[in-house]
Order: C-alpha cells, then structure tokens, then sequence
C-alpha cells in the first residue's frame, strides 16, 4: 500500500514559492488530488477563522476592522489552529507564507511545537522575459470569453473570434507588460531571502516553471514523494 495507510507519518509541510501566473495555483490542486494535502493561503485562511470566530479569528477581524494589518503572532495562530484539523492529517501546502524570513522564523517554531518540519520549499522558476510576454500577450472574447494570445494562440481572422465571431476582444489592465515585469521585480525582492533561507536550511527544491503543465506537476510529484519518504 502506499503512504495512504501510514498514519504515524506526520503530516508533510509543503511551501511554494512562485511569481503570479507561473502556475502555483494549479499545481497546487494537483498536490491536493494526488497527495490528499491540503492549500492553505494566508487570505482563505484569515477568512475562515474570522468567520468561524476562532479567538485568533477574532483577534485578527478586529486588527482588520481598524484598518491594520494583520500580526505574524495571529497569522501563526490560525495556522496553528488550521493545521491541527482532521483533513491537514496528510499534510499541508502553504501559499503566500511565509513572506519574510521572521515568519519562516515563527513558522519552523510552531511545527517544531509538534516535532514537523518543513519538508520542502518549493521554487518555481520563471524566464521574466517570457513570463512577460505569456501574460500581457493574451486576451479574451468579449461575448464568449474564448481564449487568445498575441504569439501562441492567433484568431484565424486578426480581431475576430473563431469561437462566435465576436469583435471585441478584451485584455486585462494588470496584464501589461510594464505592470507584469514590475509585479516579477517586486516578486523576486521579496522571496530572495526566502530562497536563500530555505537554502540553508537544505530544503530548497527548484522547478523550471515555463513547461508544460503536466511536466511540471510530475517534477513536482516527484518531489514530494522524495521528501515526505
Ligand atoms: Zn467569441
């Protein structure tokens, strides 16, 4: 049987690390389809507790209310809660946090309160360049919400959709190229000390991010078997 039916292992600690539009989302669900993990985003996390009026949920409604943000102390609360329920039993996939080495700091703290650690931090990379021009290259429909991109995906007559024959074809204001590049610069600031943090701590585990999606998920599998062995 497979690792299904171990339940002395304890439950796998996943973070993935990776600039908006490399994919993270998807091969997130992947992992949970394949491995019964479950995401765990700091937004869909603070929701939940708030709403289910937790005491750090609680703590953290009021914080949100008086227009501040949110303390590393609540976040880890919450989590602390959150990983303790019956379906994080197999394990976790964090997205979004860590952002800072001090919360890498308090989240190794609060697994080691239960003898877990980390057992990958996964970085997927991307060609800025290309990821540029894979975003800001695409557009849609307007009347059916088909799908096409400047240099990949090219209607069979320039300006009008093969779907429905619509006219108006949409692109999104946050795809632009200056306001992607400005979005990977600001992604690259922020999670170099995390890759170096979880490089040092030899956690550190890269996927080339610009494949193809089912490639990437194998890589990714690949690895999390490897480190939840
Ligand atoms: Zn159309």
């Amino acid at each position: 049987m497979d690792g299904a039916t171990q339940v002395t292992t304890a439950p796998a600690v996943l973070i993935l690390l990776g600039p908006p539009g490399a994919g993270k989302g998807t091969q997130a669900r992947m992992l949970e389809e394949k491995f019964g993990l479950v995401q765990l985003s700091t937004g869909d996390l603070l929701r939940a507790a708030v709403a289910a009026g937790t005491e750090a949920g609680l703590a953290a409604k009021a914080v949100m209310e008086a227009g501040q943000l949110v303390s590393d102390e609540i976040v880890i609360a919450i989590l602390r809660d959150r990983i303790a329920e019956p379906d994080c039993a197999r394990g976790v996939i964090l997205d979004g946090f860590p952002r800072t080495t001090v919360q890498a700091e308090a989240l190794d703290d609060l697994l080691a309160e239960s003898d877990q650690k980390i057992n990958a931090a996964v970085s997927l990379e991307v060609d800025d360049g290309a990821m540029v021009e894979r975003i800001s290259g695409r557009y849609t429909c307007g009347t059916c919400g088909e799908g096409y991109h400047d240099s990949f995906k090219t209607p069979a007559v320039a300006g009008v959709c093969d779907k429905c024959g619509g006219t108006e074809m949409k692109r999104r204001a946050d795809d632009k190229a200056e306001t992607v590049a400005s979005r990977l610069e600001a992604y690259h600031a922020q999670t170099a000390p995390l890759i170096a943090y979880y490089g040092d701590k030899g956690v550190l585990q890269s996927i080339d991010a610009m494949g193809q999606i089912d490639t990437i998920a194998e890589e990714l599998a690949r690895i999390v078997t490897a480190a939840t062995a």
